[in-house]
């Protein structure tokens, strides 16, 4: 059995969120959907999977829907659900980004550049490639020459940014993300900021590393992914390197654990022997919690 993972999302203004949730819940459980879907005022932000009858009935119903006519999927195969569940919350934002003054990216937001048009921006001098992502999602992999902010969570970003880029006002901006969603409204926040040339990428890592002419050419190591699948593979040409590394031994690592304290939770790369030694755990406090995953799983 094959199946299919969608990712999508649309900032349209949608009037009553709880409603459309209620609704919305119960297509997609009846199509047989599993996935997590956040639903605000402001728009749709999705990942689901279901075999490809499922999401086909799935995308059929969302392009006639009023709102979402001209949405975009961007559609993986995947072996297996990514999802163990089914999962829709309404929230404040579909991304979270928390700025005082938040950003309509229907009204700013950077230029959007295709795949190939992204690409050849990246060739040119004195550009600034901006990770707009965590620092655990760079860590496994990247654009080559890209800046990583020091960040744990994306409404972290625009801090980082006026500490850290604003001498730079002047230069070409170039960010990116895993789908696009978050890039929508932070590349509004750099051209509120007064940077002056902000672009992004269109339908992020995931349709850079489908797009036929580039083939994920540029990116090393992979890309994270926020289901069970954790990671997958972008560049296609051959020549990513590796850019993981376990957190404790530094060897070349591309595997992602959850350290072991469930009130931790902090992203590891972490070799088998490592998690082994370090009973999957960041620190020695983690180690120690007496509920640790670890420890549980291997009854020690
Ligand atoms: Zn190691
Ligand atoms: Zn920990």
């Amino acid at each position: 059995m094959t199946y299919q993972v969608l990712l999508y999302y649309k900032y349209i203004q949608i009037p009553n969120p709880d409603e459309f949730r209620d609704e919305h819940y119960q297509l997609c459980e009846s199509l047989g959907l599993k996935g997590r879907i956040h639903v605000a005022q402001e728009g749709i932000n999705g990942t689901v999977s279901g075999t490809p009858d499922e999401t086909g009935a799935y995308m059929e119903y969302m392009r006639n829907h009023p709102l979402f006519s001209d949405i975009v999927f961007k559609i993986e195969e995947s072996e297996e659900h990514a999802f163990k569940k089914l999962k829709i919350k309404v929230k404040d934002e579909i991304v979270n980004l928390s700025l005082p003054d938040d950003v309509n990216p229907n009204e700013v937001t950077g230029n959007h550049l295709s795949p190939k048009e992204f690409y050849q921006a990246m060739q040119e001098e004195d550009v600034i490639i901006l990770d707009a992502r965590n620092t655990y999602e760079y860590d496994l992999g990247h654009f080559k020459n890209a800046i990583r902010p020091d960040i744990e969570t994306f409404r972290e970003l625009p801090d980082w940014v006026r500490e850290n880029l604003s001498e730079h006002k002047n230069k070409k901006i170039l960010t990116y993300c895993t789908g696009g969603i978050r890039c929508e409204k932070f590349s509004g926040f750099l051209k509120k900021e007064g940077f002056e040339d902000v672009s992004q990428l269109h339908g992020g890592i995931i349709s850079y590393g489908y797009d036929p002419e580039v083939q994920g050419r540029n990116w090393d190591g992979k890309c994270y992914v926020f289901d069970e699948r954790i990671s997958v593979p972008v560049n296609r040409t051959g020549d990513a390197e590796v850019v993981g590394k376990c957190y404790y031994c530094a060897n070349p690592e591309e595997r992602y654990v959850k350290c072991g304290n469930p009130d931790c939770n902090k992203h590891l790369l972490l070799c088998e022997e490592c998690e082994h030694e370090h009973i999957r755990s960041c620190s020695d406090e983690c180690k120690e919690h007496p509920q640790n995953r670890y420890i549980k799983e291997h009854s020690m």
